[in-house]
């Protein structure tokens, strides 16, 4: 990735298998592709401190230092609780971010980079088992067939009602199980993100534009105005009007949907040791202190937003239609030290639109 320039994030569709860990994916949705296979960070680690809930994947990025060999391969991944009552605003207790990282020598993965074809020969069985429904390491098993693993009770009972109870017996007569752990079943469906490929490009230059501005910014104003009207539930019209009126004059935001105006379905920027692009002056968010890194002290920098347009891609659905961000900035140890736990906790700032 580029200096000096910021990198911007789309979404694609794409074959699940080519999401595997071994294509080093960036990604949204669906399971984690994990990086180190076997460090798994715990299910208490990547559980909600407000509800206790597991943690569910939300995305992932590559994003490898290149002047460094540590950090030949390296991947950031975002997980947030699935409860949209417990989102709040400013605040980044219903979510973590966790950074690793791994030489090009390493325990998992081959030196060259593997050729895309459909094939099994991706031993996943020596690894830690991870959970049939979410992706998450998975310590409990199914007791009848003892070759389905579940991060939580929630999780293994949700996915015996939704399909296990018809597979389980025949899992329990055949020898050997090959199935893709990384397939969504229908359990992970009701509480997984849609699951799509992110691709990072070059943002395009100022003047290479021919979006009209004015445009984008007014269907940027109404989706985040519906947003916020589809949150409410059942308010009198006088509520929702208050809710839903013009938003006082802001040059912050002015300026965010002036920038994004040239690519209005980006979902990531990603600006290594940059600034974010702040979606609102309006907001005390942006005034709170990054912490150095808790491993090694050193200073963090500004990597990379989550954009609220990731909203519209991945069905938010109408029971947690409160899950909502304006931007995430993710701040990452600078010299992204090699100490602590394979999955190492880095820091987010959640800003949103305050009315
Ligand atoms: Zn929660
Ligand atoms: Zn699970
Ligand atoms: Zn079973
Ligand atoms: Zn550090």
């Amino acid at each position: 990735m580029a200096k000096n320039k910021v990198d911007i994030g789309f979404l694609e569709e794409k074959s699940n298998w080519l999401l595997h860990p071994k294509y080093f994916p960036s990604k949204v949705g669906g399971k984690p592709a994990w990086l180190d296979l076997k460090n798994l960070p715990n299910p208490t680690e990547l559980s909600c401190k407000i509800c206790n809930d597991p943690f569910v994947f939300l995305c992932q990025i590559y994003a490898p230092f290149e002047e460094s060999s540590d950090h030949f391969h390296r991947t950031l991944f975002i997980f947030i609780c699935r409860n949209g009552s417990c989102c709040r605003k400013n605040s980044v207790e219903n979510f973590v971010v966790l950074r690793c990282q791994l030489p090009r020598k390493n325990d998992y993965y081959s030196y060259e980079p593997y050729e895309e074809v459909q094939c099994n020969d991706f031993p996943m069985e020596k690894w830690p088992k991870v959970c049939n429904l979410c992706g998450m390491k998975g310590p409990s098993h199914c007791s009848k067939c003892k070759k389905t693993f579940y991060c939580s009770r929630k999780h293994q009972i949700l996915d015996w009602q939704k399909g296990h109870k018809e597979l389980c017996p025949q899992l329990q007569i055949e020898e050997i199980v090959k199935y893709n752990e990384f397939t969504v079943t229908e359990a992970g469906k009701t509480i997984l993100f849609k699951e799509w490929e992110l691709i990072v490009d070059d943002e395009d230059e100022e003047e290479a534009t021919d979006v009209d501005e004015n445009k984008e910014m007014e269907k940027l104003r109404k989706m985040i105005q519906e947003k916020r009207a589809g949150t409410l539930g059942n308010v009198s019209e006088n509520e929702l009007e208050q809710y839903t009126r013009t938003l006082p004059e802001d040059k912050v935001f002015n300026k965010f949907s002036k920038r994004i105006a040239r690519h209005p379905d980006q979902v990531l920027r990603y600006d290594r040791g940059g600034t974010p692009l702040w979606i609102t002056g309006h907001t005390e968010g942006t005034a709170v202190v990054v912490p150095n890194c808790q491993y090694c002290k050193e200073e963090r920098q500004f990597e990379f937003q989550v954009m609220p347009q990731l909203l519209n891609f991945i069905n938010v659905g109408i029971d947690f239609n409160s899950i909502d961000w304006g931007v995430l900035a993710v701040y990452t140890c600078k010299a992204s030290c090699t100490q602590g736990p394979a999955y190492k906790e880095e820091f987010m700032i959640k800003q949103d639109l305050t009315i």
